[in-house]
C-alpha cells in the first residue's frame, strides 16, 4: 500500500495522531514520510483516510 497526501490538507494534525509511523507534518501540510505503507500501519493508514476531515489522503494498493 502507498499513501500520499494532496493539497486539499489543511493541516489539522489528525492523521499524524492517528498514525506517526506513517504520517509527519510538512512545511504546509502532511506528508507521509513511507514509501510504502509497512503491513502493521496499514489498519491505521486506513483510519486516517476515514477521519481526515477534507478527504485528502489518498491510498493505493
Ligand atoms: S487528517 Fe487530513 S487534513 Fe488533517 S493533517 Fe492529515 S491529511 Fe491533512
Amino acid at each position: 500500500m502507498k499513501a500520499r497526501v494532496t493539497e486539499d490538507c489543511i493541516a489539522c494534525g489528525r492523521c499524524i495522531e492517528i498514525c506517526p509511523d506513517v504520517f509527519e507534518m510538512g512545511e504546509d501540510i502532511a506528508q507521509v514520510k513511507v514509501d510504502e505503507v509497512p503491513e502493521e500501519f496499514q489498519e491505521a493508514t486506513q483510519e486516517a483516510v476515514d477521519e481526515c476531515p477534507t478527504s485528502a489522503i489518498v491510498v493505493e494498493k
